[in-house]
């Protein structure tokens, strides 16, 4: 769509026309596997990328097309492809830049899951991870050499609330040869649109904040179309003969939407992680509505940090909305919409009482989950960090007394009464 119109319009018509087979005005569940060709001559068109259509739901669909279409627009980019889920849309983003002996920069401040991922899964490929403190520029620098083949980070992270200046990031992989890939889950598009700062690829758990309400388990990957894969002879996948595709050249013949195809045509094809035409519908309707959402979930969680930090009960909270943040000039410069709704506060009585408070709270949720509409509460130490060293703990914003909340879009005031009496039940 063009770029006149606003963010809001684009949330709700962009990728989705009007049903071209019954008119239908919401995009339909293409609950189909194949279609059907034409003829021999299509069929065979299709296959050698030589005409665009459908052949086959683990390459493409309809409802999941639309679904790309909005997010690359809203992120401003080339083009997107969906996946399975945010983990898968890491490997997806990775896989043609990577191979064997080859490394990526990626940032300390990471979803517990994704330091997993890069320090010990992805070394079954050949490949490994340079974990970089992000703020020190210079270390990122000195990290790079010559088998890296990217940068990564997330634009607000999880679980400590932490800002990246994805400016003086994207500076340092520019001056490099390399693309920024940013994770924009915990910012969604509407705090934050790396690519005009700068990044080549943004990936997303559409399982958050784009759908919005805990229902479906998707990822994407959206590609900037601007970097050039042919300049440095370092990602032959894109610039060279693609053995696994007919020997196509994909940078050469699809320019700007090189990475995307091949995304499709060799990511989606023979990786497999695709989305189901079913979640795509439901993350479509979330989207329509992420920019009421996002500004209520970034209200409410300044109101409960204040709240917290202003408490006897809590030791610390670690929210980049805070005027005590580290990252307070970062946020103002780089996220002016807020720094999201996902922080972390540690308590008074470390392990014991953080434990106990999870367990007497009773509006928020205990769940593995975040960028829900109502609020959940997890101790990620206990959990969803609990696979860490102690070391990548602490670097991670996960330590024994911390917990981490992802408010949500419920009235501050019923929020914060609850995390009163549970933080009483805690610290009594
Ligand atoms: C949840 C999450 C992921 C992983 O996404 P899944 O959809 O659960 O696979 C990656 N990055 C961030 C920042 C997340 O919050």
């Amino acid at each position: 769509m063009t770029e006149e119109l606003g963010f809001d319009t684009r949330a709700i018509h962009a990728g989705a026309e009007p049903d071209p087979a019954t008119g239908a005005r919401q995009v339909p569940i293409y609950q189909t596997t194949a279609y059907v060709f034409r003829d021999a001559d299509h069929a065979a068109k299709l296959f050698a990328l030589q005409e665009v259509g459908y052949i086959y739901s683990r390459l493409t669909n309809p409802t999941i097309g639309a679904l790309q279409n909005r997010i690359a627009d809203l992120e401003g980019g080339a083009g997107a492809v969906c996946c399975s889920s945010g983990h898968a849309a890491q490997i997806m983003a990775l896989f043609p830049l990577m191979g064997p002996g080859k490394n990526i920069i990626a940032s300390t401040r990471l979803y517990g899951g994704t330091v997993a991922q890069f320090s010990q899964t992805i070394k079954r490929f050949g490949w490994s991870a340079k974990f970089v403190d992000l703020d020190d520029t210079e270390a990122v620098r000195a990290a790079v050499d010559d088998d890296t083949r990217a940068i990564f980070c997330e634009s607000i992270s999880n679980p400590g609330g932490y800002l990246t200046d994805i400016p003086a990031i994207a500076k340092i992989a520019d001056e490099s040869g390399l693309p920024l890939i940013v994770d924009n889950t915990l910012a969604t598009p509407y705090l934050c649109r790396p690519i005009e700062m700068g990044a080549t690829l943004v990936v997303h758990s559409l399982t958050k904040y784009m759908t919005g309400n805990g229902t479906v388990t998707g990822g994407a990957v959206v590609d900037s179309g601007k970097f050039d894969w042919s300049a440095s002879g370092k990602f032959p996948s894109l610039s060279e003969p693609e053995p696994a595709y007919h020997g196509l050249k994909f940078h050469e013949a699809l320019g700007p939407m090189a990475f995307t195809f091949h995304g499709i045509a060799i990511g989606l094809r023979d990786l497999g992680m695709t989305m189901n035409p079913q979640g795509a519908h439901y993350t479509l309707m979330g989207i329509e509505t992420l920019g009421l959402r996002m500004p209520k979930h970034v209200e409410n969680a300044q109101k409960v940090a204040e709240w917290l930090e202003n408490d006897p009960r809590v030791a610390s909270v670690s929210y980049g909305g805070l005027a005590s943040s580290p990252w307070k000039a970062v946020q103002e410069k780089v996220y002016p919409k807020g720094a999201g709704a996902l922080f972390t506060f540690a308590i008074k009585g470390g392990y014991d009482a953080a434990v106990k408070l999870v367990d007497s709270l009773k509006l928020f949720s205990h769940v593995a989950n975040l960028g829900d509409a109502r609020s959940l509460v997890i101790h990620s130490a206990s959990t969803t960090h609990s696979q860490l060293t102690d070391e990548q703990k602490i670097a991670a914003g996960a330590g024994p007394d911390v917990v981490r909340l992802s408010i949500g879009i419920e009235d501050a005031g019923d929020l914060i009464a609850d995390l009163d009496q549970a933080l009483s039940a805690a610290s009594g």
